[in-house]
């Protein structure tokens, strides 16, 4: 229900009503672009109302890049609708008429707008205290706070983009409005880039390159936000995973497994049945015990490390999950796999002594830069502070803070302040991956916890003999996998990194005489450790490349008469270029150390290029 090419996890801004405009306030050119946005859903508005004039009205807000609004409309509507209701915008914006504010009183507004039952429920909603306005444009009157461009001729150039459905305020049990998505810019240059952005971002969509390549599936019957793993898919999963165990464990972690159920007792302890319920499934009685899927590994962790008592010189001790938990999130907010309702983190809780955070909290910075450099991703760090609703002393507050601040500052990290952007139990390091369009995908996560520790008591025996309160620290480099495969397919555009690649080569033979050669050959690629396909159905030569190129196979190795009498393989990259024969060993030579070096591409020539093009990006 986004736009495409959105990112961002926010939650829709379904809440805010049309007076809203939801960007920070102090960014002057964020506050004149939603303000022009904004004007934009009216003219929008308007010109859906000339052509329905029984049309009734929702919420019309500008939203990043862009703008929506929402219509109760007597039929569906079409493409063909978006291009007329365009023309008229078109039109409507060269009589410039002028944005007319006026105050009224909330029996005035209820009298204007009383045949609408959402502008009703809205002013009904407003503090008994609120100033209430319109904003009329030539005929056409919303409610709405403004602020407003002057007039319609200061819209700058614009586009219709999508048509959605979007439940009023929401909410699954209120009607089904339709939502125009509209983006408005102001240049025309700067409409064009963010459409071909657009264009570039659909391109890429996980959804859609999933499909193409079999990566995953949501399917109805097993439900919603429940994503299936293809064995392609799976692949690529199963090689982040493996890649990230190995550096774990080569830095100190310690593996471990916890359940999917716990009972209530424990997330009575941590909590979460009083802060987070709402996220959490309903439970299933075991034993007339109430048990829980669970929304967070943190509480088996802290178990593990409580099952027995720890001295500082035990610390700090580092348990990692890939830990499944389950979430509810609500119907309309599910994004492929980008948002779902059970995903597995790449968990872990460090447990360590006060004086430790820095190091720690370094050590897992210096991991994360590995992850950007090995998948190829730029990254931009935030600290994030005390929010105003918080629990903790100011001075731990500051002394956590200030651990974070040197653990980045050591490593020459910059960052930018997320001002009150902690969690309400300790301050936090966020890292967001930069894809290749530009985008902010939420990566690494640093958090310090002065909640937990208190509430299940987990302490060490210091070097006084006392017993201490032992710093916990929440982390997650990747997130959650099926994020951050679903961020990878976008990142790579389905074109994944050799060692990454479910397949790596497709052999190819011309004829059915080479089938068995292929097959031979196929073996020893295998036995070497490659993830190799053999297409040997009945298909011309070109139409089994083009095949492969579609599935973005990295290597297709053509086998014809020659090559199979010489021990050869004709060597072509998915990106069209052509490497002639090559023996079948000079073929391995290539790849595998290509292979182990996790390189972002495929041969020598591809990697010189990149390198001039400042781009670590495969192609
Ligand atoms: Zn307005
Ligand atoms: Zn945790």
């Amino acid at each position: 229900m986004r736009e495409s090419g959105e990112i961002e996890m926010t939650d829709t801004h379904d809440d805010i009503a049309n007076m809203d405009i939801a960007v920070d306030l102090e960014d002057a050119r964020a506050y004149e672009l939603a303000r022009m946005r904004h004007s934009a859903a009216h003219l929008m508005a308007e010109a859906v109302l000339e052509i329905f004039p029984d049309a009734r009205l929702g919420i019309g807000p500008a939203i990043e890049h862009g703008f929506y609004y929402d219509f109760d409309l007597p039929r569906p509507l079409t493409p063909d609708d978006l291009a007329e209701i365009e023309r008229r915008m078109a039109a409507n914006r060269e009589k410039a008429e002028p944005f007319v504010r006026e105050v009224v009183t909330r029996e005035e507004a209820l009298r204007i707008f009383g045949e609408n039952p959402y502008k009703v429920e809205l002013i009904e909603g407003l503090p008994a205290d609120e100033i209430i306005t319109t904003y009329q444009q030539g005929e056409f009157l919303d409610l709405c706070r403004g602020p407003h461009v002057p007039s319609t001729g200061e819209i700058g150039p614009f586009k219709l983009l999508s048509i959605a459905g979007a439940y009023w305020r929401g909410d699954e049990k209120r009607p089904m409005l339709q939502r125009i998505y509209g983006t408005a810019w102001p240049t025309q240059d700067e409409l064009d880039a963010h459409l071909t952005r657009l264009e570039e971002a659909q391109r890429r969509d996980h959804r859609r390159l999933g499909r193409e390549l079999d990566l995953f599936s949501v399917n109805e019957e097993i439900g919603p936000g429940l994503i299936l793993w293809h064995p392609k898919g799976a692949m690529i999963r199963y090689l982040v995973e493996q890649f990230e165990q190995k550096e774990q464990l080569a830095r100190g972690y310690d593996l471990v497994y916890t359940p999917h159920i716990a009972s209530e007792k424990i997330y009575r302890t941590s909590g979460h049945l009083e802060t987070d319920r709402e996220n959490m499934y309903s439970p299933m009685s075991i034993e007339e015990v109430d048990y829980y899927l669970k929304p967070m590994n943190c509480p088996g962790h802290i178990m593990i490390y409580k099952n027995r008592v720890h001295s500082y010189r035990d610390l700090p001790i580092r348990l990692a999950e890939l830990g499944t938990v389950y979430r509810y999130e609500r119907s309309g907010t599910l994004h492929g796999m980008l948002r779902v309702r059970g995903f597995t983190q790449d968990d872990s809780h460090i447990f360590c002594t006060p004086e430790q955070v820095v190091d720690e909290a370094g050590g897992v910075i210096d991991l994360a830069m590995h992850m950007a450099d090995v998948f190829g991703y730029e990254f931009q760090s935030y600290l994030a502070t005390r929010p105003e609703k918080s629990i903790g002393d100011a001075e731990v507050w500051e002394r956590a803070t200030e651990d974070l601040r040197r653990a980045m500052e050591i490593r020459g990290l910059s960052y930018k302040i997320d001002e009150g952007g902690g969690a309400f139990y300790g301050p936090k390091i966020d890292i967001k991956w930069v894809d290749a369009l530009g985008r902010e995908w939420t990566g690494p996560t640093i958090q310090v916890d002065f909640n937990l520790p208190e509430r299940f008591d987990v302490n060490y025996i210091a070097e006084d003999g006392e017993r201490h309160r032992v710093a916990m620290i929440h982390r997650t480099l990747l997130g959650s996998m099926e994020r951050f495969v679903g961020g990878l397919v976008e990142h790579y555009a389905g074109a994944f990194p050799l060692w990454l690649a479910p397949v790596q080569a497709a052999i190819i033979p011309i004829t059915d005489e080479q089938i068995d050669f292929a097959h031979d050959v196929a073996r020893r690629l295998i036995d070497a450790g490659l993830r190799i396909d053999v297409n040997d159905r009945r298909d011309r030569m070109q139409a089994k490349i083009r095949e492969a190129q579609l599935q973005k196979i990295p290597y297709m190795l053509v086998i014809g008469k020659r090559e199979a009498a010489e021990d050869a393989v004709a060597v072509r990259l998915r990106n069209g270029r052509d490497l002639g024969a090559m023996p079948v060993g000079a073929f391995l030579e290539m790849a595998l150390p290509r292979v182990e070096a996790r390189s972002l591409h495929l041969d020598d020539v591809e990697e010189a290029a990149a390198r001039e093009a400042g781009l670590a990006l495969v192609s």
